[in-house]
C-alpha cells in the first residue's frame, strides 16, 4: 500500500505518518526530513537546500524526486510506504507514478488533513518551542502556508481526477485523527 498524506506545515503529518509507519508496517518518506538531515551533516545539497527551507520556499523538484528515488526499491516497491510532503508539485506526482508504475505499484490514497490557519499557527508555534526549526518562524510559516496554497490547488487536482482523494479534519485531537485514518485504511 502506497499512501500520501497531504496538508499544510504543522497539519500533523509527520505526527499521524509515524503512527501508521508502526501500525502496517509501511516506511514513512519525508522529504523535509531528509532535507533536514542533509543539513545536519553539511552537505552540499543541504547547504544549498537549508536557505530556500529557512525562506519558506520549495526546494527544487530535481533534489526532492532523486532523494525519493533512493528508496523506492528498496522500501516502496517492497513494503510500501507513506509519503509525508512529497509530492508538492505535479512534476514530482508525475515522477512518483512513473517510480511507482516501474515495480507495477501505485498510489492507493491521498488523505488530505484539513485545519484552520489559527490553529496552525499556533502549532507552529508550540513546535518552534520543541524542535527549534528554522522554517518554524511565523515569518517563514507565512510563506510555506502560501506555498501550500498555491500547490495544493495543483496537485489535488491531479489525484482528485484519479479518485484517489479523502479528507480527515486534522484539528482534531492526534487520536481522533488516527482513528479517523485507520477506519478509512479499512476500506
Ligand atoms: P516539511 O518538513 O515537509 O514541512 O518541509 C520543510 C521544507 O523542506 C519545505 O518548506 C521545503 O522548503 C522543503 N521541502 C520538503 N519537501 C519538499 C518537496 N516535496 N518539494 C519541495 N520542497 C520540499
Amino acid at each position: 500500500m502506497n499512501i500520501i498524506l497531504f496538508g499544510p506545515p504543522g497539519a500533523g503529518k509527520g505526527t499521524q505518518a509515524k503512527i501508521l509507519e508502526q501500525e502496517y508496517g509501511l516506511k514513512q518518506l519525508s522529504t523535509g526530513d531528509m532535507l533536514r538531515a542533509q543539513i545536519a551533516e553539511g552537505t552540499e545539497l543541504g547547504v544549498k537546500a537549508k536557505t530556500v527551507m529557512d525562506a519558506g520556499n520549495l526546494v527544487s523538484d530535481d533534489i526532492v524526486i532523486g532523494m525519493i528515488r533512493s528508496y523506492v526499491a528498496s522500501d516502496v516497491c517492497l513494503s510500501g510506504a507513506i509519503f509525508d510532503g512529497f509530492p508538492r508539485t505535479v512534476s514530482q506526482a508525475e515522477a512518483l507514478d512513473d517510480m511507482l508504475s516501474e515495480c507495477g505499484k501505485s498510489i492507493d490514497l491521498v488523505i488530505e488533513l484539513q485545519v484552520d490557519d489559527h490553529d496552525l499557527i499556533e502549532r507552529i508555534k508550540g513546535r518552534a518551542k520543541k524542535e527549534g526549526r528554522a522554517d518554524d518562524t511565523v515569518d517563514a510559516f507565512k510563506v510555506r502556508l502560501e506555498a501550500y496554497r498555491e500547490y495544493s490547488a495543483a496537485v489535488l487536482p491531479y489525484y482528485k481526477a484519479q479518485n484517489l482523494h479523502v479528507s480527515v479534519d486534522g484539528g482534531q485531537p492526534i487520536d481522533a485523527v488516527s482513528a479517523q485514518l485507520r477506519a478509512i485504511l479499512k476500506k
